[in-house]
């Protein structure tokens, strides 16, 4: 017999889930995530779960089930492992009529959960008539394509009045929108999910000079790619001239993804764009990304913080030589920290940031790294101590992109270290 498809709105609704271990703890999530108002009978918990009833977003019975945990309930999911106890509470369902899926026996259960993947507001649910590795397949390779625009999840937009849907809506008609994307710090891997999501939706990708080129390659070719080619010590192109193309693309009704190196808050002039946006009525919102200041010394094996031996991280942007009349940092007072200091951008100043936390007492024997093209094939390090790295950069022949790192992190996990 065929199976009838549903989507449960069940927000609000109670939903009955017998049994606490582990089966329940990857079931839970999917039913709060509903709005479901989840009951949870068992006499443990998971700690996962325990956490959630702690929490108060599920209710807890501490016991085993009883008839009368059904009333009001809408669904339910058994979740036990001892298959007299799960028959018991399937046929108290049943003879309630509320659905019931089994996690021990798919044959005596009323309903069956699919494999689900959800890209943006179009959710794909896949039955494998019987077979969950099938159709955990099946839903994996959808949920590639999706991810890779090659299933096209066309924005519908609300026509005009008296729009028969029948033609094609004209650009000018549809609500363009921005999206400020974080892309990480160089492999394409470290993009977030929904930001490779809005890049495949995307209909102009303004991109910076740091976004990893492989993201680009995979755009289809329809998409209008502007170089936005912000590169460090080179020349730039206004700020005010991208925030006019992102701001004009998304009046004429694109998707505008404006793709940004690391985060897009992080010394990417994200603030500046937004509020661009913003100004002139244009649907924004902004996707963080993976930064570089955390990034870059992880992928040379520096955490920016270590049990013991740093408590803090500080980031700092070196762009500005420390007595510039523009500078915003109080050098003195980041050599007086302990911790961990990232410096961005501060290759071309770094002999004058040493010598000012040298000057105001950051010890020479301080460890410092420097990282280069971190994430990348180019990726290179160097390690040596605040009194020597500025020489050892110019040795290795290091350039920008770069992260600096100075504090006793740089060797915390460094094997060879004598400490
Ligand atoms: N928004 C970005 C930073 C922009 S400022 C972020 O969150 O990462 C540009 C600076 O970031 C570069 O000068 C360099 O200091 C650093 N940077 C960016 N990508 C890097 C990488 N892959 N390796 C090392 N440093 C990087």
């Amino acid at each position: 017999m065929n199976l009838y498809p549903l989507g449960l709105r069940l927000a609000g609704r109670r939903v009955l889930v017998v049994g606490g271990g582990a089966v329940a703890t990857r079931r839970v999530p999917a039913l709060l995530d509903a709005g479901a108002d989840v009951l949870v009978v068992s006499p443990g918990l998971t700690p996962a779960l325990h956490g959630m009833a702690d929490a108060g977003r599920l209710t807890w019975r501490r016991r085993r089930f009883e008839p009368a945990d059904l009333d009001g309930v809408w669904l339910v999911q058994v979740a036990v492992d001892d298959p007299a106890a799960a028959a018991e509470a399937s046929s108290a369902a049943e003879e309630r009529r509320i659905f019931c899926v089994r996690a021990d026996d798919r044959t005596e259960a009323t309903a069956w959960t699919p494999a689900v993947t959800r890209h943006g507001p179009v959710t794909v649910a896949v039955i494998g008539g019987g077979d969950p590795q099938r159709a955990v397949r099946v839903r994996d390779a959808i949920r590639h394509r999706l991810a890779d625009g090659t299933i096209p999840v066309a924005v519908s937009p609300p026509g005009p009045a008296g729009h028969t849907g029948a033609e094609p809506v004209e650009p000018a008609e549809r609500a363009g929108r921005v999206f400020l994307v974080g892309a990480g710090p160089g492999d394409p891997e470290l993009i977030t999910v929904r930001g490779r999501r809005l890049l495949a939706e995307a209909d102009v990708v303004v991109a910076d000079r740091l976004v990893p080129g492989l993201l680009l390659d995979e755009l289809p070719a329809q998409v209008e790619l502007i170089d936005a080619a912000k590169i460090p010590y080179g020349p730039a192109a206004a700020q005010e001239e991208i925030n006019r193309l992102i701001v004009d693309r998304a009046r004429r009704g694109a998707t505008v993804v404006r793709l940004k190196g690391g985060d897009p808050y992080v010394f990417g002039r994200g603030g500046e764009e937004l509020s661009a946006c913003l100004r002139a009525g244009i649907s924004v919102s902004v996707v963080p990304g993976v930064t570089s200041s955390i990034a870059a010394p992880a992928a040379a094996g520096i955490p920016v913080t270590h049990r013991g031996v740093a408590h803090e991280f500080t980031v700092v942007s070196g762009h500005l030589p420390p007595e510039h009349r523009l500078s915003l940092v109080d050098w003195a007072a980041l050599a007086r920290l302990r911790g961990t200091l990232v410096i961005l951008m501060g290759l071309k100043n770094l002999p004058a940031i040493v010598a000012v936390l040298l000057a105001n007492g950051r010890p020479a024997n301080t460890p410092a790294a420097v990282v280069q093209e971190a994430t990348t094939g180019g990726q290179q390090t160097i390690r040596s101590n605040l009194g020597d790295v500025v020489a050892a950069v110019a040795a290795a022949g290091l350039r920008p992109p770069a992260v600096v790192v100075v504090g006793a992190v740089v060797t915390a996990l460094d094997p060879t270290d004598p400490d």
